[in-house]
């Protein structure tokens, strides 16, 4: 009987990744039905394909994960540079706030370009916007599905003025809806538009803007319908401050209580963490997700990653919005994360290149909702094949693992997301490069001005 041909097959290349332990493996890889069927050496016969590429020496990696970001602030790179947390929300947010549905979808489409030229296949979106619609949710997740992007929308809802509301005013909680509409909001798009490439988490603002009825109200959706939670948590030592004045509580303490952190559960920031606070991370099993970019951009503090592992805390990287960013770089935010903890000149517990490289890969996609290892046999098929120029030129499995956190390949020319390729001998299979760059300059424009 003949075997059954690959639908893509990739030879020529340099393959690395978790599987793998991150050493290089010259050799092929072919997908079929959307996921990856075989992985061989250059010495193994590669399966017969309906497509195949030459990868002409190059260096095929999974897909990134982006484990947090906020789609819309694409159209606002390098808005309010030098201002705090609470001052940038207010210089930045009242412009993206009111996004039509179609002015959201042109925002989603570029950002999503622009990741996927930076090699990311599946971002966490933490989807604001003020009132929230199910118009905006839909425009976004049917852009998504137009570029041919993996995103977790996590639906942000808040009903409570907390720490920044000298940023957010008491004007702006005016046209939230009750915490139960909130959500009921979010259990409807999950039905409705819920993919392979989409899917819909619940994304509280943080607990400090939500009431208990609201966390509660969270916590309860997640476990009935199994949604994952994306939250910003200690991201400045104000929120946590005013968290402990205004509940007697840690951000974590609260969470925990009312039955918010678990498995399905990501939390951004975490950079002001009380020993407790770790504890509880690490006990719930919730992914922590590091923005230390973002985090150096407003003055947030930088998160005690090391800390974080060595208590056995899940670390996933995040850029951020791309208004405090200033772009959505994962590999950038990958060695900021490498280098960070070595600043003062520590000697202790630097976090290693494999374990770097597994927080953009299996760790983001915890974060993302989906568990087990990226490019596993029987994985889906997101990879990136970059340019043989791109690739780390040792064959040392550490320094090869460290060439890559310290000097990320950039702007892959095949980007395949569920075995079907994006983007293609580097143009966009599915919408044309140059008019989205052209409608989002001119709405940022009308935006920003
Ligand atoms: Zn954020």
């Amino acid at each position: 009987m003949t075997p059954v041909p690959a639908d893509l097959l990739v030879t020529n290349v340099t393959i690395a990744a978790p599987s793998t332990g991150w050493s290089p493996m010259v050799g092929w890889l072919a997908c079929r039905d959307g996921v990856i069927a075989a992985l061989g050496t250059s010495a193994e016969i590669a399966p017969r394909a309906t497509k195949t590429i030459d990868g002409d020496g190059g260096l095929v990696l999974p897909g990134l994960r982006n484990a947090h970001t906020h789609g819309s602030e694409i159209l606002a790179r390098g808005t309010a540079d030098g201002l705090d947390l609470g001052d940038w929300l207010a210089a930045v947010w009242p412009r993206l706030d009111g996004l039509t549905p179609e002015q959201m979808a042109v925002a989603v489409r570029f950002g999503a370009l622009l990741s996927i030229r930076c090699g990311i296949t599946s971002i966490v979106d933490h989807l604001r916007r003020n009132p929230m619609s199910d118009e905006v949710i839909e425009a976004a997740a049917a852009a998504y599905e137009q570029v041919g992007m993996r995103a977790l929308m996590a639906v942000m809802v808040r009903d409570r003025v907390g720490a920044n509301n000298r940023a957010v005013g008491a004007g702006h909680l005016s046209g939230l809806e009750p915490a139960h509409r909130q959500l009921e909001r979010i259990a409807a798009a999950a039905q409705k538009l819920a993919s392979d490439r989409i899917a819909i988490g619940i994304g509280p603002s943080a607990s400090l803007r939500c009431t208990d009825e609201m966390l509660s109200g969270v916590a309860s959706l997640s476990r009935v319908s199994g949604l994952p939670i994306h939250v910003h948590a200690a991201e400045t030592v104000d929120e946590v401050a005013d968290e402990q004045r205004d509940f007697g509580m840690t951000s974590f303490e609260r969470m925990e209580r009312l039955g918010m952190l678990g498995e399905r559960t990501a939390c951004a920031h975490c950079v002001w963490l009380k020993p407790q606070d770790i504890d509880i991370l690490a006990a719930s099993g919730s992914v922590a997700v590091h923005n230390p970019v973002s985090n150096l951009r407003l003055k947030s503090g930088v998160a005690d990653v090391p800390a974080l592992l060595a208590a056995g805390v899940k670390v996933a990287v995040g850029t951020d919005g791309a208004a405090s960013n200033d772009g959505v770089d994962v590999w950038e935010a990958l060695k900021f994360a490498a280098l960070l903890p070595r600043r003062n000149g520590e000697t202790a517990a630097v976090p290693d290149s494999v374990a770097l490289l597994d927080m953009v890969t299996t760790t983001g996609a915890t974060a993302l909702g989906g568990h087990g290892v990226p490019f596993e046999i029987g994985a889906p098929a997101d990879f990136c094949l970059y340019p043989a120029a791109e690739a780390p030129l040792t064959d040392d499995a550490n320094s090869f693992a460290a060439a890559l956190v310290l000097s990320g390949p950039r702007r892959p020319s095949y980007v395949a997301i569920g075995g079907a390729l994006v983007l293609e001998r580097g143009a966009f299979v599915h919408i044309d490069e140059a008019e989205t760059v052209r409608q989002a300059r001119h709405l940022a424009r009308e935006l920003m001005a």
